[in-house]
């Protein structure tokens, strides 16, 4: 069955995924304004109608500023853990609450939620598996849980982390109490962290690797894929993430 990952938005400014099998879909975190998805669907030719849910990582308004209104304007049910949805103020939608670990079936895919480790009450990531081709979305985790580098090892197609630069991060603008956070096993992956957990995956090599909720203070496209290609010894033209805000990307395996 052919998948597509289409990368909407990836990063603090918000966060918004579409995964497509045939003709039909699922989302996944919206944390973006209905108006702005709904202008990023446009331009990757996503219709409404082939969306059949949204999916939530994590309570964070980069994942779920637009996902109420979404929820409602698209007609479509949220599933994500019960605490993440208590913590996450989407007014009223259709809600079906899913545990960590079990498989539904959504959209013609089996979706998994894999914990990660992170500042929220119950973050997870999510492996999409369509007839065997699987995808992975996994971002905002201060480390690769084993679930998640299980899966990135099998996944056909990746959007793993790469969030900051750490010297970019010491030497930058945030507070120190922030940047401790960022750095600790509950923030976020950096551009280091996230090559290592790919160079420990790699016999899988027809996988795609997309980098992730890259930060805009801490981190450059160029570092990123930098920092991968050096840890990996991979060139750096297989790797890809977002230039600037505004682009998009399909991800096909
Ligand atoms: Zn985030
Ligand atoms: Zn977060």
């Amino acid at each position: 069955m052919s998948v597509e990952v289409h990368v909407l938005a990836s990063g603090s400014d918000g966060n918004c995924y579409v995964v497509r099998s045939e003709d039909r879909a699922v989302m996944i975190d919206a944390g973006l304004s209905y108006k702005k998805i709904k202008s990023l669907m446009d331009i990757n030719g996503i219709d409404d109608s082939e969306i059949e849910a949204l999916f939530v990582t994590h309570e964070h308004s980069d994942h779920v500023g637009g996902a109420g209104v979404i929820s409602r304007k698209l007609d479509i049910p949220v599933y994500c853990n019960q605490r993440t949805f208590d913590a996450s103020n989407l007014g009223k939608v259709q809600f079906n609450p899913i545990t960590m670990m079990n498989t539904v079936s959504v959209a013609g895919m089996d979706i998994i939620a894999l914990p990660t480790s992170h500042d929220a009450v119950e973050p997870c990531a999510y492996m999409l598996n369509a007839g065997g081709t699987k995808a992975l979305i996994a971002t905002d985790t201060g480390k690769i849980t084993f679930p998640v580098e299980h899966a990135l090892e099998e996944a056909n197609i990746a959007v793993i982390e790469s969030n900051y630069d750490k010297r970019m991060l010491d030497y930058g603008p945030y507070p120190p109490s922030l940047k401790r956070l960022i750095d600790s096993d509950i923030g976020h992956m950096s551009n280091l962290e996230c090559a290592r957990a790919v160079k420990r995956t790699m016999h899988n090599n027809g996988r795609k690797i997309f980098l992730g909720h890259l930060s805009r203070h801490n981190n450059t496209p160029d570092i990123a894929k930098d920092t991968m290609s050096d840890i990996t010894g991979i060139r750096r033209f297989h790797f890809d993430c977002l230039e600037c805000q505004g682009d998009t990307r399909i991800l096909k395996p």
